[in-house]
């Protein structure tokens, strides 16, 4: 296969893996399930593509401090929730007071360009797990 035409495969392969789940993985677990198509890729050439579509708007990078980043594949305006007892980050569908483009305005006398909004707790699977035998 040709250069140019091994690197498209490679970006959209790890796309449709990333698209395949709602579950925001780590470039580890992109790496495992892309290995399945792609037998010879290496972690850095996903760490590569992921910073490349992310460049290219494609695709999330969240970033959550000391833990690893982890990547979403649905790039519209949205909020997470992460659960700190199981580490899981949800999708959540608030109503969005800034909608994506329309977040530049002046508040308090500061040019406002974007902004980031996080929600934490302990999401429905633990609570249930809690409430039940186990
Ligand atoms: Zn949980
Ligand atoms: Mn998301």
């Amino acid at each position: 296969m040709q250069k140019a035409q091994r690197m498209t495969r490679q970006k959209r392969v790890i796309m449709e893996v990333l698209r395949s789940t709602r579950s925001h993985p780590t470039a580890d677990w992109i790496y495992e399930q892309a290995k399945k198509q792609i037998p010879d890729l290496s972690l850095g050439t996903v760490y590569r593509n992921l910073n490349l579509l992310k460049e290219m708007g494609e695709i999330l990078e969240l970033n959550y401090g000391s833990t690893y980043s982890r990547f979403d594949g649905y790039p519209h305006h949205h909020y997470h929730f992460q659960c700190l007892d199981c580490g899981k980050i949800y999708d959540l569908e608030l109503p969005d007071k800034f909608p994506a483009g329309q977040e530049e305005r002046i508040l308090d006398g500061h040019l406002v360009h974007s902004h980031r909004l996080e929600f934490y707790g302990r999401c429905s699977e633990c609570l249930g797990k809690k409430d039940g035998v186990q």
